[in-house]
This record gives C-alpha cells, sequence and structure tokens, in this order.
C-alpha cells in the first residue's frame, strides 16, 4: 500500500486540466480530521440544546441575549459610549433582536450584518380558540407561514407563548416539553373511513380549518353546567396560569411539535428537528457574534447581527425585516446623519437555508445547481419565482467577493438554487436589506423537508456556516 497520495504526474494531461478548471462541491466529510470532527459534534450539541430552548421566536430570541447578555453585552439604552470594541445588544418587542460589536473603523465606513430569521411555521391559536364538540375540547388554529397541513396531524404538539394578565405582565406558557407534561393533537381520519378523504388533492386533505388541536375529553363534575369539557379544561388553565376565555384575546400561543432535536442516521451526520428554518443559520451566527466579542482585538469593522421575526409570513409587523427595528439600533450606533452612508456601504449575509436536493423528489430539482447536504455553506444569489420575481439578486461582484473570503479561509461552499425554473419559489429577508444600497447574498445551510414538523440538516453544513460567519465578520 502507498502512503502518497498520487503524485500528479500520474495523471494525464486532461484530468490536470479538468482538476484546473472543473468545479464541484466535494462533500466535507471525506477530508475531515479528527479535530474539525470533534468541533462539529460539539458544535451540533450545543445547537441541539438551543434548539429544544428556543423552538418560538420569543424563546429563541429571549435564550440569544440571555448568552449575549453572559458574554458581556450591554442593552443598547444602558451603553454609555460607543467605542471600538463595545458589545451592544437589543431585544425588539421580545421576539427580534439586534446585536453588536463595534469595530476600530467608523461606521460610517459600512459594517458586516449576518441576517437571519428566527419564526418558523407553526399553528397559532385564534383569539377565541377554545369550544367544545361531542364532549371534546378543541383548540382552533390559524396556521402561520407555508405549511403542507396534512403534515401537522397525528404528531405531539406542545403549547408554547404568552398570555397577558390584567396588570399587564407577560405569562409564559410551556406545556408539552417535559416528559410528564401532557402533549396535545391533531387528530385524522384512519385509512378505513378514507377513501372519500384520499381522492381530494393534498392541499385539501386537511383544510386549514381542521387545524383543531385536541385539548381535553374529560368533563367538569357538576350536573348544573353546560360545556363540562371546556370547563375543566378552562379551570385547569385558570389554576396555572390565572387566565379565563378572555384571556386567549390578546395572547400569543403557538402550537409547535414537541419532539426534541435528535441525531439522525446510523451515522449520526445528520441532525433532525423542527425549527432548523432558519434557526440553524441564526445559532451560527449567533455563536459567530461571540466568537468576535470574545477576540481580543475588535473587528475593523462594526459585526452585527440581527434576527428578524415574521419572515415566514413576509416580514410585516413591527419585529419583520420590512419595519425600522434594525434601522433604528444602527442609526443608535451609527449616528441619523451617517446612517444612509453606512448602511450604503455595507455588506450583508442573509443567513437563510436553502432547498437542498432530496433524491426521493428529484424531478423539482435542477440537479447541477441543487444545494447538497453535507457540501458545506450555500451561496444562493437569487431566489424568487417564474422569472426571478421578488428576487434581490446580489451583484457578480459582491458573490465573488464572498467566495474568495469563503475560500481563503478553506470554507467548503457551493451553489443552490430553489428548485428547477418555474416548480415554485420563495425568498428571504435580503430584499429588504438591498433596498438600503447595500451588498447582500443568501448563504446558509442546506435542509431537507423543509417546513414540515421535522426538518433535516447534516451537522457539517451547521459548522461550516459557524466558520464562515466569523470569517465575513472578521474579514468584509
Ligand atoms: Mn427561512
Ligand atoms: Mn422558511
Amino acid at each position: 500500500m502507498s502512503k502518497e497520495p498520487k503524485s500528479k504526474e500520474q495523471k494525464s494531461a486532461g484530468q490536470r486540466l479538468a482538476d484546473k478548471l472543473f468545479f464541484a462541491a466535494k462533500n466535507c466529510w471525506e477530508a475531515i480530521d479528527e479535530k474539525t470532527e470533534k468541533e462539529v459534534e460539539a458544535f451540533a450539541r450545543s445547537y441541539r440544546k438551543m434548539l429544544d430552548r428556543g423552538k418560538t421566536e420569543r424563546e429563541f430570541s429571549a435564550a440569544s441575549v440571555e448568552l449575549l447578555r453572559k458574554e458581556g453585552f450591554i442593552d443598547l439604552e444602558k451603553i454609555k459610549e460607543i467605542k471600538p470594541g463595545a458589545k451592544v445588544v437589543q431585544h425588539i418587542r421580545g421576539k427580534a433582536l439586534v446585536a453588536a460589536v463595534v469595530g476600530k473603523r467608523p461606521l460610517a465606513e459600512g459594517v458586516n450584518i449576518l441576517g437571519a430569521h428566527v419564526d418558523s411555521p407553526r399553528l397559532d391559536l385564534k383569539q377565541s380558540p377554545l369550544y367544545e364538540e361531542s364532549e371534546f375540547a378543541f383548540l382552533d388554529t390559524h396556521y402561520y407561514g407555508g405549511i403542507k397541513k396534512y403534515q401537522w396531524t397525528t404528531i405531539p404538539l406542545a403549547m408554547h407563548g404568552v398570555f397577558i394578565d390584567s396588570a399587564g405582565k407577560e405569562i409564559c406558557v410551556t406545556i408539552g416539553e417535559d416528559e410528564d407534561d401532557p402533549v396535545f393533537t391533531i387528530t385524522d381520519l384512519l385509512p378505513h373511513l378514507a377513501q372519500e378523504q384520499l381522492q381530494k388533492k393534498a392541499s385539501e386533505v386537511v383544510e386549514g380549518e381542521e387545524l383543531d388541536v385536541l385539548a381535553g375529553s374529560r368533563p367538569y363534575n357538576d350536573e348544573k353546567v353546560k360545556e363540562k369539557v371546556k370547563l375543566l379544561v378552562l379551570s385547569i388553565l385558570n389554576e396555572k396560569y390565572g387566565i379565563d376565555e378572555r384571556g386567549f384575546a390578546a395572547a400569543e400561543i403557538e402550537f409547535v411539535p414537541a419532539f426534541k432535536a435528535r441525531d439522525l442516521g446510523l451515522d449520526r451526520s445528520m441532525i433532525g428537528a423542527y425549527g432548523h428554518d432558519d434557526r440553524c443559520c441564526a445559532y451560527p451566527a449567533l455563536r459567530a457574534l461571540v466568537e468576535i466579542a470574545a477576540a481580543k482585538e475588535p473587528p475593523e469593522k462594526t459585526a452585527v447581527c440581527y434576527f428578524s421575526d415574521k419572515e415566514e409570513t413576509g416580514s410585516y409587523g413591527n419585529t419583520g425585516a420590512q419595519s425600522w427595528g434594525f434601522e433604528n439600533f444602527v442609526a443608535a450606533l451609527a449616528g441619523e446623519d451617517k446612517l444612509r452612508r453606512c448602511f450604503e456601504r455595507s455588506s450583508m449575509l442573509s443567513t437563510d437555508v436553502n432547498a437542498a436536493f432530496d433524491p426521493s423528489y428529484a424531478s423539482v430539482f435542477d440537479k447541477r445547481n441543487s444545494s447538497y447536504l453535507g457540501k458545506g455553506l450555500v451561496l444562493t444569489k437569487y431566489t424568487g419565482s417564474k422569472g426571478k420575481s421578488g428576487a434581490s439578486d446580489a451583484n457578480a461582484e459582491f458573490c465573488a467577493k464572498v467566495q474568495a473570503m469563503l475560500n481563503r479561509n478553506s470554507i467548503p461552499w457551493q451553489t443552490g438554487a430553489l428548485g428547477k425554473v418555474d416548480k415554485g419559489g420563495g425568498g428571504t429577508i435580503a430584499l429588504y436589506a438591498a433596498k438600503y444600497g447595500m451588498d447582500v447574498l443568501d448563504c446558509g445551510v442546506p435542509v431537507l423537508s423543509m417546513h414540515s414538523p421535522f426538518e433535516v440538516i447534516s451537522k457539517i453544513d451547521l459548522y461550516m456556516a459557524f466558520r464562515g460567519y466569523v470569517a465575513f465578520l472578521r474579514e468584509m
């Protein structure tokens, strides 16, 4: 057995030319060394923990703020001086977040931004959700984001969110995460009686109004009341959280899958979990900012991490990327008068997921332009649909700059597209950043089964995202 790798002399002229000219992203596991493997595993472990803690935008952003404060980040309103090395954080209405490590150069020269979103598709409770039917108690939902509705039946669901009491105090609710907690579910029809249902189009098999969460079946013990099952459910909520039926009107209660993030596959190369989109980019972005904050020297340019909410419904609302929250934060650091100049010279990675090639559904993917699990960070020049409609479409110059930065740091990357032309489409927050005139490129982690209750990513892509984001904040 020869120890030496094949020398160049053994290759034909054509092979050598092909090595030089062809570009094909390689599977990152193939050439992994022991040290990297350990880092990949450690990073995956901490990510799984964070996912289990942060299943909603509120929980994930709160856990992020907590981590940042522990690392010495100070709330924007408490910060005394904006000087190089200053670490600042702002939690926007408990759902979105902006944080920065102030760099050596003036903000007017531009900042480097990692922008992710921390909301995920789910089922939201309506304002008057609780009803009794045939001696069952149900909670009526309106789904949030793009989901295949039939995927959300017959799985254990957990209840997360907040009620606001009469004094205006927030009451946090989590039911279904502890092993001893009860869970919830949405029922489906048995196959024996589903002949008619199974003839329906998949989009109609389970309709939006049928996504009602089963919440109880035991009557309150009093013959004189009507709706005994509903009353018992309410009395339990009242005992535990002090709320009555009116409480739902001013609440934000979300139902999410009750299962935990798990290693996936015999080789444990993947992670299966709810909410990878977009926490598998948000978490590496957060950790990258922490890494920058922990360095001896402040970064050249100010490093910013932005977690937006409401991406899955169009980035509207005062916590979405179309609101001024992010702008206001940078204005506070840069000075109102320098904000536009700062933005115009800034760079942003829109750190969001890409649809990975799935051999089980090969027909909708363009094999040469798809991203693949295990092949590193995905650079998506444009999203949108039907003739690039709604796409920000990154400039060639910026794409080249990001690619060169990744190459310099030996970080594997691949290109990505959202399926074949005219097969569908989607978007990210990239276009809302692009409107300021800054450079933006979508750069994230490839995902299988996106927007399902159990999405799949590769551990190595997650880790490469972290390393790529650190390099971006340091060097752009
Ligand atoms: Mn996303
Ligand atoms: Mn999404």
